[in-house]
């Protein structure tokens, strides 16, 4: 097997869990040809099909587009539980899922809210609420 007659991706998903865990960026993804932004990693457009995707460095805000709240948690998570399972779609485009630490009731979240990414130690893409906790920005 050789890797000449793959299309090139710009990023690995290795790359795109290094960029949040370690640099704090979502990493994502721009078409040249349609103008698609996705949080997805994958080897062409989903919208046209155009390899050669443009890497960018996806928003940190975004709206609460979907949450469950989880009660039994996977093993990262035993001491965190229930959290919200979140996804949100990111200023700028992209959509990712992620989760909510200090979210325990449906009562905490709605549809429509703000949230920010912010790193974590913990595997997953952490979002908070706007406003809350850290320095903004
Ligand atoms: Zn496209």
């Amino acid at each position: 097997m050789t890797t000449e007659e793959l299309p090139s991706a710009p990023h690995t998903i290795l790359d795109w869990f290094r960029g949040y865990e370690e640099e704090a960026t979502l990493r994502g993804f721009r078409c040249p040809n349609c103008g698609l932004v996705t949080a997805t990693w994958g080897l062409a457009c989903a919208r046209c099909g155009k390899a050669d995707l443009t890497e960018i460095a996806l928003g940190k805000q975004g709206t609460v587009v979907a949450f469950t709240i989880l009660a039994v948690p996977g093993e990262d998570f035993l001491n965190d539980a229930p959290y919200a399972y979140v996804v949100v779609e990111l200023e700028g485009g992209g959509r990712v899922t992620g989760w909510m630490p200090t979210i325990r009731d449906t009562d905490h979240l709605s549809i429509g809210d703000t949230v920010r990414f912010v790193p974590s130690y913990k595997p997953g893409v952490q979002f908070v609420r706007d406003g809350a906790g850290g320095s903004p920005g």
